[in-house]
């Protein structure tokens, strides 16, 4: 399971931060570290040094462009952020963020990326637009954004303790002998079997959407709603953010997702028939 979690950084710009998360990482046992757009160097003498002995995650990180190809094949997709936005959008404690995922990775397939934003402004809204939902550590309000480094750690501690709470009862980690990549299987096992496909509550036909199919939706809709001039990029207001929210509050699953972009075509095809009428 612990594998299958991404910790995203975007527009990192102390090299000490990307290594001491990586620390914070192998330390919970995570190992999958993606950075967006880094603005400083992820192999630096210094992140090397704060990385303390997890280098190897530094070099195994890959670099993106921007968020969406960060977390393309991700299915659920979860912002860290210090400080409330203009538009609610729907917010998880960090503690219901580690109990939801042995449900959220029962699916071998499945995967998961919390997303961490840059130390000076954070996340900027588009980016927190693509969350499905928002984690905040509760911290003192007055006071309230955490170093980077330390948000990963409490957010993959809050992973750890979940997965150490789908352990199969008769494998104490610590005592035993087996390699981890089987004890990890066996816990894998243990949640799909005692949540089976929970993310929707009850067994469900379909897996949720991943991030890029939701994105190749968005953008087709944003096209047809230019086209039928519901929707004007010029004067956009919280159109697309609005509808983004109702999506992505909805979970859609692979099957819906195409019904969608099925409408759209077809809206499409008959508003071009009738423009050449
Ligand atoms: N000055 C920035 C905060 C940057 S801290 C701002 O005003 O938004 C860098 C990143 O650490 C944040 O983008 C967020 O991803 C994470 N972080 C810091 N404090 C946090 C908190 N209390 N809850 C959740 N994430 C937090």
């Amino acid at each position: 399971m612990l594998e299958r979690i991404r910790i995203v950084l975007i527009g990192t710009s102390h090299p000490g931060n990307i290594g001491a998360t990586a620390r914070a990482m192998h330390n919970m046992g995570l190992a999958d570290l993606a950075l967006v757009a880094p603005r400083s160097e992820s192999r630096s003498a210094e992140a090397i040094s704060r990385a303390s002995g997890a280098d190897k995650i530094l070099h195994h990180a890959p670099v993106y462009d921007d968020l969406e190809s960060a977390v393309a094949d991700c299915r659920l997709v979860v912002g860290a952020s210090a400080r409330s936005r203009t538009l609610p959008w729907p917010m998880i404690t960090p503690r219901a963020l580690g109990e939801r995922l042995p449900a959220e990775l029962a699916d071998a397939e499945a995967r998961v990326a919390l997303v961490f934003g840059r130390e000076d402004t954070g996340l900027t809204n588009a980016e927190l637009q693509r969350c499905h939902a928002h984690v905040h550590i509760p911290t003192n309000p007055d006071y309230s954004s955490l170093n980077l480094a330390a948000a990963v750690q409490v957010l993959a501690y809050e992973c750890r303790l979940a997965w150490l709470d789908h352990q199969p009862a008769h494998s104490a980690p610590e005592a035993s002998t087996e390699p981890a990549t089987q004890r990890d299987a066996e816990a894998d096992q243990v949640a799909a079997s005692a949540e089976h496909e929970a993310v929707f509550g009850i067994t469900w036909d379909h897996p949720p959407a991943s991030h890029a199919d939701l994105e190749r939706y968005f953008a087709h809709l944003e096209r047809t709603l230019i086209t039928l001039k519901f929707h004007d990029p010029d004067k956009p207001r919280q159109l697309m953010a609005r509808l983004r929210r109702l999506y992505l509050r909805a979970r859609p699953d692979q099957m819906e997702v195409n019904i969608l972009r099925g409408i759209l075509s077809a809206t499409e095809k008959h508003t071009a028939r009738n423009d050449q009428a």
